[in-house]
């Protein structure tokens, strides 16, 4: 059935913003290298979520793939089920392009209704914070997406992304 199925979840953001880093954490705990190619490495893990597993199949990506890809059906824009579109909070720039990749994801991906977490990483760095939670969550409100605040080097509210995203999947399963 479709709890079985196995959701392309692509990783999004300004290089340098924690994108493998996130993704890395699974990596070393559970997960398996299923496919390394074009610099797209994606890694399948399994959570469970409120007593039921769902396989995610996490797709790192890097600037020079998704430009080169950009247009083609191979796009990350395209094949991915759901989206996580990081910026780092010590960077206003990267949080400028990830509006502007909810934009084109938009443009790309028209009429569906597709999964997406905005992620503010590297809360860790308390000093050089240039992004305020308040200014991350209000960029969420208005591109209509979750929105959560992570440091991937103390693994901080990780897990609680990657559940987030199972919880989103499921809504759209269920109809709900
Ligand atoms: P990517 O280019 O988006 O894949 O970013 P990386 O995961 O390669 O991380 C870029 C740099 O930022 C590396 O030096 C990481 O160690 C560092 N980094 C990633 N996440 C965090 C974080 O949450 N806090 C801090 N302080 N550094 C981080
Ligand atoms: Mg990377």
């Amino acid at each position: 059935g479709v709890g079985d199925a196995t959701f392309r979840v692509v990783l999004l953001g300004d290089p340098g913003v924690g994108k493998s880093s996130l993704v890395g954490i699974f990596r070393r705990e559970q997960d398996r290298e299923t496919q390394e190619q074009q610099q797209q490495v994606m890694y399948e893990c399994t959570l469970t979520v409120d007593g039921e597993d769902t396989s995610l199949l996490l797709m790192d990506t890097s600037e020079s793939e998704v430009r080169k890809l950009t247009g083609s059906s191979d796009s990350p824009m395209r094949i991915g089920h759901a989206y996580i579109i990081v910026y780092s909070v010590t960077d206003r720039s990267s949080f400028e392009s990830a509006s502007e990749l909810r934009i084109q994801l938009r443009r790309t991906r028209q009429a569906e209704n597709i999964p997406i977490i905005l992620v503010g990483n590297k809360t860790d760095l308390v000093r050089s914070r240039e992004v305020s939670v308040e200014e991350g969550r209000a960029c969420a409100v208005v591109f209509d997406c979750k929105f959560i605040e992570t440091s991937a080097v103390l693994q901080h509210n990780v897990r609680e992304l990657f559940e987030g995203m199972v919880r989103q999947i499921r809504l759209r399963r269920d109809g709900a």
